[in-house]
């Protein structure tokens, strides 16, 4: 693997490798652009396969942060964080050594929670550095407030596409009822929206049925669903050449970083399906600005209303999509480049 052929392609500012002794650590933290502030991003854990794929995945994250921030508006570049470890063998030792590997990029990295991360681990970091976001949960927290920002790019983009604002009546199918998809499912069934949700954990499932009345689906069935909304809140990469064939929906909008497997290819098979396609960067957002606001200390109305925000920035990339008959995806990449690369210039 040619590693700094790699970060150059990216366009990388920063990748370190950290391999700590005592505690085990093995991590790495990539930053991608500070243009237009430090760079920010959550910390993942994984079990990865091989360095490879941890590099990889850290690349691929930190560089999709850069573009989030910048469609969010925030005075943030990109980063990310990954720690090469098993997630049933999580221990203190860990996380204060990880802190100590933050410490030293002195505030142009700043980090808080991601898969395999627990609110308590942020606090485990927090004995050895102060660059966290995510310390206090305020304002509901990021889960919920990025599924108010995806609640609001579902009504921009059925505005924009189909000319109705109101989401009542609709069906929805809800990939993954977690964080952000439990609270999605009840900002959708407070709009009079009908659910389908799919999910491993049975509790979760069997939770949203009860209280919203969703139905609850197959894991796999949950693609063939003839459906107003499809909104994967779970993982990456599901959005690809066996599912498009499959989706019944005329909108993909949902939290899950990374739907697309790949970029290029899925979002243009997307779009010659006719369905449209909100960015994941551009409309899970509402966790980036929540955290952001919090250590900014921005006020609650202030913060929500920056979140509902992410319809109007959806809105922009669906005209420039129209405008220049180029896919939403492309037309995000435009927009964040355009903020990203007048932040290099205005500094
Ligand atoms: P979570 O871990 O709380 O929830 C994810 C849920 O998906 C879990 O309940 C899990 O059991 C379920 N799941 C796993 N595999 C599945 C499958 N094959 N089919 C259906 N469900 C499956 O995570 P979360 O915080 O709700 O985040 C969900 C997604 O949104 C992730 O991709 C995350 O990176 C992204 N995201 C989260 C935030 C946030 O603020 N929490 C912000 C932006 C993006």
């Amino acid at each position: 693997m040619q590693v700094f052929k790699l970060i150059e392609t990216m366009g990388h500012q920063q990748v370190s490798f950290c391999h700590d002794q005592k505690s085990g650590l093995k991590a790495i933290i990539a930053i991608h652009n500070t243009n237009l502030g430090p760079a920010m991003g959550g910390t993942r854990l994984f079990p990865y396969g091989s360095e490879e794929d941890a590099l990889k995945d850290v690349l691929r994250l930190s560089q999709a942060m850069t573009y989030k921030a910048a469609c969010a508006n925030i005075s943030a570049g990109g980063g990310k964080g990954v720690i090469i470890a098993d997630p049933e063998h999580k221990t203190q030792e860990l996380f204060e050594a990880y802190g100590c590997f933050v410490e030293t990029f002195k505030g142009r990295f700043i980090t808080g929670e991601d898969l395999n991360i627990s609110f308590e681990n942020v606090h485990q970091m927090s004995e050895k550095t102060g660059y966290l976001v995510g310390l206090q949960e305020r304002y509901g927290g990021p889960g919920r407030a990025t599924a108010i920002g995806i609640s609001c790019g579902m009504q921009a983009a059925r505005e924009f596409y189909l000319g109705q604002k109101n989401l009542s009546g609709l069906k929805v199918a809800v990939q993954g009822v977690g964080k952000v998809g439990s609270n999605l499912c009840q900002i959708l069934s407070e709009q009079g929206i009908e659910l389908f949700v799919s999910d491993p954990i049975t509790e979760r499932v069997q939770k949203a049925h009860r209280l919203y009345q969703a139905h609850i689906v197959d894991i796999d069935e949950i693609y063939d669903l003839d459906v107003d909304i499809f909104a994967p809140c779970a993982l990456g990469g599901i959005i690809n050449s066996e599912t498009i064939p499959r989706l019944r929906t005329a909108i993909v909008a949902g939290s899950a970083n990374n739907q697309l497997e790949n970029e290029d290819i899925h979002s243009r098979m997307l779009a010659e399906q006719q369905i449209i396609y909100c960015p994941d960067y551009v409309i899970n957002a509402g966790g980036l600005i929540n955290v952001y606001d919090e250590m900014m200390e921005i006020d609650e109305n202030m913060s929500l209303t920056r979140v509902r925000n992410i319809a109007k920035t959806l809105r922009e990339v669906f005209q420039i999509a129209e405008d220049n008959n180029i896919t939403t995806l492309e037309a995000s990449k435009r927009l964040a480049e355009q903020r990203f690369l007048k932040g290099r210039d205005d500094r």
